[in-house]
């Protein structure tokens, strides 16, 4: 088995030792009202087989079209972290999960770093299902669909969320701002106040390796606040 050093090198990283505490990495917190996250469309509070299976019948937006499968999500539906990326790829739309090509051996490796696995972990997208020849989302798609992210958090209710790219981070916050801005501090998702880091999508790592120090960073920072909620000091 590879160590957690090999997997630093292999994301293009300098391997050294954790560092958890949170008071070497900038934090500055938003707030944003709960209000703002009711949109159009909401999704009846459901269990969670129900939110699946509405998912699977969904047909809310163009997207039912061209897809093959829904993507739902996978993982620990009770996982204390929770990955949101931005929407499902030619590979995810075949097989029906997410993150199962390269970004998602990346994804993997950047979890390894810090001592995460996949299955210690919910990973999901703001869409369930895949724009044609990988566009950018719409923006009535991502209206369409996006009540399902958040009754994924309601069910799942993470002690951290990972905002992976531009996309899943302006949709959790509810903010055009760009991912420079919205990287290197705590944000709190809306509702709930749980903690929320924004990083890079491992797509955009794998075309823009120079960015992983900083996804490293990120990490970290993610790591810390997780470490600070109370009852996971020694998860
Ligand atoms: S992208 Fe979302 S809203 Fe659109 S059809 Fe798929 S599940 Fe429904």
């Amino acid at each position: 088995m590879r160590s957690r050093a090999q997997y630093l090198r292999e994301m293009g990283l300098t391997p050294w030792t954790l560092i958890t505490d949170a008071r070497v990495i900038a934090r500055q917190q938003t707030d944003l009202v709960s209000s703002e996250l009711e949109s159009p469309g909401e999704v009846a509070l459901s269990d969670w087989t129900s939110l699946q299976q509405q998912v699977g019948n969904c047909m809310r937006c163009s997207l039912h079209e061209t897809r093959k499968t829904t993507v739902f999500g996978e993982g620990d539906p009770k996982a204390d972290w929770l990955l949101v990326g931005e929407a499902p790829g030619a590979e995810e739309d075949r097989q029906g999960l997410p993150f199962v090509g390269r970004a998602g051996q990346l994804l993997n490796r950047m979890l390894f770093s810090v001592d995460l696995s996949r299955d210690e972990v919910f990973v999901a997208n703001v869409l369930k299902c895949r724009p044609p020849d990988n566009r950018d989302p719409f923006g009535e798609e991502v209206n369409a669909c996006e009540s399902f992210l958040h009754r994924q958090v309601e069910s799942i209710q993470p002690k951290i969320i990972l905002a992976m790219g531009r996309f899943a981070a302006q949709a959790l916050l509810r903010t055009d701002q760009a991912i420079g801005q919205l990287r290197g501090r705590v944000h709190r998702y809306p509702a709930y106040d749980i903690p929320l880091v924004v990083t890079y999508h491992p797509a955009y790592l794998l075309r823009s390796p120079q960015a992983k120090a900083k996804a490293w960073e990120d990490l970290i920072l993610a790591l810390a606040e997780f470490k600070s909620v109370p009852g996971s000091e020694n998860i």
